[in-house]
């Protein structure tokens, strides 16, 4: 007699049916190198390669088909518009490939209130954009960013975060481009978006959204820097008491296109800044006016001079001004793009 024995194995994905998703390495903590295992402040960002950070993560393997490239390894404090433009149509080109479902960018912590909102204002995709980085270097004990890395591409992986927009994930919450900002120099917890709050969190290995973003992005922007080879230079003033006029004379001497103003309160303008703002708008140089308080909403004010930033940051204000002026330079529709965008 045969007797047939029928084993029962565990269902799994193969391999080759996974998400395949590429993770774009441009330095920052994530990639930092310390000289030992407590150090961490003073050592060197952008250490580490691509290879080395996917190394630390092998689980990846269970998650995703995973291929890493490097755009650059530098601290973001030293990102520049030429590394925007190189990133945002990298991941241009290959989120318009069928055989790839999603992207993750490691990126220094001090500016990723930037790249992640000029990428959600000029990616024309519904796929997955989802930055990560750590506040911890590598070398570091309890490291965060082998974790980080691992939920930013479980994000990126998933068919629920599609059309989203551009997502930043750190400390098992996921935020919105549009919204989220670095709040406090030093601790884990420091992504936040004061008003906002997240899209979503990250608990044991599943992905719960909560909210979905308002704000046009991605494949409803009107924005495409595909060819560009430069952005319009945009200059951003703090106000402060005793503010001097001659920070507009110097913008207006290095010939910027844009002057973001990062205004006490919700954008008061000192007599100082105001005489500079119109002798800049003068010179047809567009002048909006953002809040140094890190949340809220800056209103019109018909006594104030310049257009107004709606609810975004300096910074982020000052990556939208750019953007806008390769359309136009009329503050009509300048405006408009504040005020939805
Ligand atoms: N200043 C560096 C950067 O932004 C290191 C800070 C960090 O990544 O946390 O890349």
């Amino acid at each position: 007699m045969v007797v047939l024995l029928v084993v029962a194995t565990p269902f799994s994905w193969a391999a080759d049916q996974l998400p395949h998703i590429v993770i774009l390495a441009t330095g920052g903590t994530i990639a930092g190198s310390a000289a030992s295992n407590t150090q961490t402040t003073g050592y060197k960002a952008g250490a580490l390669g691509i290879e080395t950070l996917l190394s630390a993560v092998p689980e990846l393997k269970a998650i995703a088909r995973v291929d890493g490239e490097q755009i650059s390894n530098i601290g973001s404090e030293n990102m520049t518009s030429d590394v925007l433009l190189k990133l945002s149509n990298r991941v241009n080109e290959l989120l318009a490939r069928s055989d790839v479902d999603g992207v993750v960018i490691t990126h220094g912590t001090d500016t990723l209130d930037e790249s992640p909102y000029f990428l959600n204002l000029t990616v024309k995709s519904e796929k997955p954009v989802v930055f990560t980085a750590a506040m911890r270097p590598a070398t570091s004990m309890s490291a965060d960013g082998p974790m980080n890395l691992y939920n930013a591409v479980l994000v990126a992986a998933d068919k629920s975060s599609w059309g989203r927009g551009v997502m930043v994930e750190l400390n098992d919450r996921i935020g919105s481009a549009r919204f989220t900002t670095k709040s406090n120099a030093s601790s884990l917890d420091t992504f936040k978006a004061v008003e906002e709050g997240y899209l979503g969190t990250i608990v044991g290995g599943k992905i719960y959204f909560e909210t979905r973003v308002d704000k046009i992005h991605t494949t409803r922007s009107v924005f495409d820097v595909t060819g560009l080879k430069s952005l319009p230079a945009v200059d951003i003033i703090f106000g402060y008491q005793d503010d001097p006029e001659y920070m507009y004379d110097a913008a207006i001497q290095h010939k910027v296109k844009g002057i973001v103003y990062a205004g006490m309160g919700a954008g008061s303008v000192s007599k100082r800044s105001d005489a500079g703002i119109r002798k800049a708008q003068a010179k047809d140089i567009v002048v909006v006016r953002s809040s140094r308080t890190g949340s809220g909403v800056v209103p019109p004010d018909s006594n104030q001079p310049g257009l107004v930033s709606n609810s975004l940051n300096p910074a982020k204000s000052r990556i939208l001004l750019m953007l806008a002026l390769t359309k136009t330079d009329n503050p009509e529709i300048i405006q408009q793009y504040f005020n939805t965008y």
